[in-house]
């Protein structure tokens, strides 16, 4: 199966709405056009600057996405964004379940499953994280804790909406630390969640899937990293912030689909 390759920017909570214009704008002159044929190329950047961001990336290529929404359409849910509002902004995607809103902002998987069945809802992609700690991966139970990870957050999406998600495997040891995964540790978790959707659903599904690496992928492990067997893409956080870096990185996913 010929997947297409995704690289999306996680700008996290950074930038100004002036200094996202201004990356986004960098980003549209670097990022050439032959680039964006092949690769699916995606920023995310923070609710302030979505508009402006939009706004620049409209007459590109590049698509926007939201780093995270709230599950219910509208109400008295003070500082939430819904997906309504989102959607009107022109985000195509969503970044779902991000190891630091599991983290800090306590998200379950629960909370994560009702998030991904309203962006669908509103015809936006999800790009679900999941992946385990350091400690996770110490005592070795990494394998069962994004099974449980995966088969919650996706109870009760149909096959039709499985095939509008995105999944983004992120050890959390991985995120921000320089300390990329091997091109070994990512392939055979990509094949262990390709086979968990299997399981869920059947091996066309599993077969049609995008399933990202993130954690430090920068300009240098690029090539490497998406090499690497069932790796569709990157998401990236901390290079995404770096015009030269970004574009490089789409440059490397070019030429490994070429
Ligand atoms: C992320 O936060 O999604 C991420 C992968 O961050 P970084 O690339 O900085 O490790």
């Amino acid at each position: 199966m010929n997947r297409r390759k995704l690289i999306a920017g996680n700008w996290k909570m950074n930038l100004t709405h002036k200094e996202a214009e201004d990356l986004s704008r960098h980003l549209v002159g670097s990022i050439k056009n032959e680039y964006l044929a092949k690769v699916e190329t995606v920023l995310c950047p923070p609710y302030t600057a979505l508009e402006s961001v939009g706004r620049v990336v409209s007459r590109s290529g590049l698509k926007l996405g939201a780093q995270n929404l709230y599950f219910e359409n509208d109400g008295a849910f003070t500082g939430e964004i819904s997906a309504r509002m989102l959607k009107e902004l022109g985000c195509e995607y969503v970044i779902i379940g991000h190891s630091e809103r599991r983290k800090f902002l306590h998200e379950t998987n629960k909370v994560i499953n009702s998030k991904i069945k309203k962006a669908i809802e509103f015809d936006i992609k999800p790009i679900l994280c999941v992946g385990e700690t350091f400690q996770e991966r110490e005592d070795e139970i990494f394998e069962g804790v994004v099974d449980e990870q995966l088969s919650d957050a996706l109870e009760g999406i149909s096959m039709t909406d499985m095939r509008k998600l995105v999944i983004a495997y992120e050890p959390v040891w991985a995120i921000g630390t320089g300390l990329c995964a091997t091109t070994d540790q990512a392939s055979s978790m990509h094949i262990f969640i390709a086979n968990v959707v299997t399981r869920l659903y059947d091996s066309e599904t599993a077969d049609k899937l995008i399933i990202l690496y993130g954690g430090s992928v920068n300009s240098k492990n690029a090539a490497e990293i998406l090499s690497a067997e069932r790796v569709d893409g990157a998401l990236v956080g901390g290079a995404s912030l770096k015009a030269d870096q970004f574009t490089q990185i789409v440059q490397c996913a070019f030429e490994i689909s070429k």
